[in-house]
């Protein structure tokens, strides 16, 4: 089996070693092997990236436009075996991994748009015959580091407007998922982009990480992953020597739905098994906690377990198959850990929760979906993120009671409710404290050129995605002329 290599400097070159990617569907199936840059070849990638960055950002919008439209027109027509190859080594059920394909291939042609647009602002003084105008430049270098819960779409959605706006990047995706990465960069490789443009250093955050987090070099860090590592990510870009980086952490989530007495039950449920369970539970917006007031509870609960059953666990490639297996053996054991100690603080599991070692003869990382009952908001379950196809129902009073609880939680993503009053709908929306907010839709799924992010501890720093992505991938400058 040949490694597929890192691209640095416009070369594609061998790592320090090289690491199996394996199908979670399929533990005897390795989908590749991927090298692992060494610690010199990040620092390569950087000064790569810095000698091609003013390159770059000197030619035409443009050219610019036209690069990244080729991107998204080439992930379109091969959207089909890009989600396959997602779908093997994510373990995303095909439906969904064909969507996050589609959705990566429509951010590129957003951006490849939003290159040809950016505008800024011209005022009148405040001093006389002065004139004030505001632009809008590229920050310089940007090292993106990804999870590998969407191992397209998230890699696209940093990487299309960091170009878009003439920046140059040092892509690190995570060390779960190289191959949609790697197919991801072997298409930008082709589409004219000067040397030194984009390079993939794959690996582990930790043998690598810090290349790109200190390196005065790096003007910006955008990340997305875990809380534990985004603090990580921020400290070394704020504790480095010289000047700081400016970065982006969008992280974790406890994602409330609610589901109030006068929601349409089936909305209610269908609602509920997307965003807790679709994608395996794996969404940093996932409905992780089912907040139910107590004239619906029971009949809600009843519609869940049943619906659930109808939920089949399987190869993520095979047809019928809508929860795929989790990602690997460490999440699969976190995931477990969680159904334990939900057990131990005395909830209710109520289906599901039980690992299944092999489906169809297949040895996989297959867990069926959890749904707890009898919860309260203060359980572990309830106050941290799992990151698996576990969510909790929590039995509240009345819809007060349900807004309190909902906003009760250290993060900040994603949030629901389910109501056919047009009243409650307008109340939570206004009162829920979320980045995003769904009105009878799933916490989890949303637009490609509309904002996306968190608060509290979910996020930090600009919005994703959108033409709010300038705000990060650009830095602003205000020039006073007097003529
Ligand atoms: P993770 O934090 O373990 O890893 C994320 C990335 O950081 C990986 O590429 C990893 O290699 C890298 N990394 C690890 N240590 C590093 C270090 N010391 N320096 C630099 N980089 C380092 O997260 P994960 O397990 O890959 O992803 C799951 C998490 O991502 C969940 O918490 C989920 O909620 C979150 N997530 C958030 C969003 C969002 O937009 N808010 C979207 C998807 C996933």
């Amino acid at each position: 089996m040949t490694v597929k290599q890192n691209y640095i400097a416009g070369e594609w070159v061998n790592g320090a070693d090289a690491a199996e990617n394996i199908n979670p569907s399929d533990t005897r199936d390795v989908v590749g092997l991927y090298a692992r840059a060494s610690l010199a070849q990040a620092a390569g990638a950087v000064a790569a990236a810095q000698a091609a960055q003013p390159v770059w950002a000197a030619l035409t919008s443009q050219q610019r436009a036209d690069a990244l439209d080729a991107v998204g027109q080439e992930i379109q027509a091969r959207k089909a075996e890009l989600a396959d190859l997602l779908a093997r080594e994510e373990g995303k059920a095909l439906s969904d991994a064909l969507g996050e394909v589609q959705r990566a291939a429509h951010i590129f042609k957003f951006f490849a748009g939003e290159a040809l647009r950016l505008g800024g602002e011209l005022l009148p003084s405040t001093r006389p015959g002065m004139t004030v105008g505001i632009t809008r430049e590229p920050v310089g270098v940007v090292s993106i580091i990804t999870p590998w819960n969407f191992p397209i779409a998230i890699p696209a959605w940093k990487i299309a407007p960091a170009l878009a706006y003439g920046n140059a990047v040092v892509f690190k995706p995570a060390e779960a998922v190289p191959a949609s990465a790697w197919a991801l960069v072997e298409i930008m490789s082709r589409v004219g982009l000067p040397a030194g443009t984009l390079n993939l250093v794959m690996g582990r955050g930790r043998d690598i990480g810090n290349a790109l987090l200190e390196d005065p070099r790096v003007s910006a860090v955008t990340f997305t992953g875990s809380e534990g590592t985004g603090r990580k990510v921020a400290a070394a870009c704020v504790g480095r020597q010289g000047a700081m980086a400016k970065f982006q952490l969008e992280m974790g989530g406890k994602n409330p739905l609610v589901v109030l007495d006068d929601a349409d039950l089936d909305v209610a449920v269908e609602c509920a098994i997307n965003g807790a369970f679709y994608s395996t539970g794996q969404r940093c917006t996932a409905s992780s906690r089912l907040v139910v007031t107590a004239g619906i509870h029971d009949r809600f609960v009843a519609a869940m377990t049943e619906r659930m059953k109808r939920l089949q666990v399987g190869d993520a490639r095979k047809t019928g198959t809508v929860i795929g297996p989790v990602v690997d053996a460490t999440q699969l054991a976190q995931d477990l850990s969680y159904i334990a100690i939900g057990q131990s603080e005395g909830a209710t599991l109520a289906f599901g929760g039980e690992a299944l070692p092999e489906v169809d003869g297949q040895p996989g990382f297959y867990l069926r979906p959890a749904l707890f009952t009898g919860t309260t908001n203060q359980m572990r379950i309830n106050r941290e993120e799992v990151f698996g196809p576990v969510a909790s129902v929590i039995q509240v009073k009345d819809a007060e009671e349900a807004l309190a609880v909902a906003n009760d939680t250290d993060y900040g993503l994603s949030a629901g409710v389910c109501t056919t009053s047009l009243k409650q709908a307008a109340h939570f929306s206004r009162h829920l404290q979320a980045g995003m907010v769904m009105v009878n839709a799933p916490t989890a799924g949303v637009d490609p050129h509309v904002p996306f992010g968190g608060r509290k501890a979910s996020s930090h720093g600009p919005r994703e995605q959108g033409r709010y992505a300038a705000e990060f991938y650009t830095t602003v400058k205000t020039t006073y002329t007097n003529p």
